[in-house]
């Protein structure tokens, strides 16, 4: 097969796979926000797409759906461009995507959030869609161990989890720089908030802490850090699924 996108194939490529033993659907969840001044405001869309399609290569007969997006980004609300959809709406578009992929005939369905603020609803939504269907549905929704595996790529680099950040810092900046170079702003990177990480973000919201949109610093970032984000998130979802499959 040429493409493993479901939006790339036609319905027969997609049947034929199926058939053929595709069983497992890769199905991202991502957002559109800011991202500070120098990423996209489909970073984390960008994320699920390149996560989706390198997790479904390594796992081997598996697909991947669309990337899910708006996702739920209310404390982005100050910054023009970020879209938000609330926790319920996600959880149903989640319903109706899942239930459609198991109705073709998936036996694995596995959802993958890229945006912090879709972690909590993913859960909520699991639990909700997984008795009514016939697939196994797995969500990959631990926000600490991604953002710590990303910390450890970019600590080979000698790059501080301080900098690396949480949003639109030097991991985020690299990641993109890595998949999508094109859409990274070199000249507007900056160094945003560095200090401790509250809750204040989402009660006040991002810009009543970064006035940028960003935590960290994105003067940090490389691609080739970002080359090895991707390699060390891909292996860790990898090595998550199929244990949650063995479960
Ligand atoms: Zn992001």
């Amino acid at each position: 097969m040429d493409t493993i996108k479901i939006e790339e194939m036609t319905w027969p490529m997609v049947k034929k796979a199926i058939e053929k033993g595709y069983k497992t659907v890769i199905v991202p969840v991502g957002s559109i926000e800011q991202h500070g001044p120098h990423l996209p405001t489909g970073t984390d869309t960008f994320a699920g797409d390149v996560f989706g399609i390198r997790v479904a290569e390594r796992l081997g007969k598996a697909l991947v759906a669309p990337t899910i997006r708006p996702g739920c980004s209310e404390h982005h609300m100050d910054f023009p461009g970020t879209i938000t959809i609330s926790p319920e709406t996600l959880i149903r578009v989640l319903l109706d995507v899942c239930e459609a992929l198991d109705r073709h005939g998936f036996e694995n369905i596995i959802l993958i959030p890229t945006h912090g603020g879709n972690f909590a609803p993913v859960i909520t939504a699991t639990q909700i869609i997984a008795p009514r269907l016939k697939a196994n549905l797995i969500a990959l929704a631990d926000l600490g161990g991604l953002i710590s595996k990303m910390n450890g790529a970019m600590a080979e680099f000698g790059v501080s989890a301080e900098e690396a950040g949480s949003h639109s810092g030097a991991a985020e900046t690299s990641l993109m720089m890595a998949y999508k170079p094109d859409l990274v702003r070199g000249e507007e990177m900056t160094t945003g908030y560095m200090g401790p990480l509250t809750s204040k973000y989402v009660r006040a919201g991002f810009k009543a802490v970064t006035p940028t949109g960003v935590f960290g610093d994105a003067t940090k970032a490389s691609r080739k850090a970002g080359e090895r984000i991707i390699e060390l998130v891909t292996e860790m979802y990898v090595e998550n699924i199929k244990r949650e499959l063995e479960s």
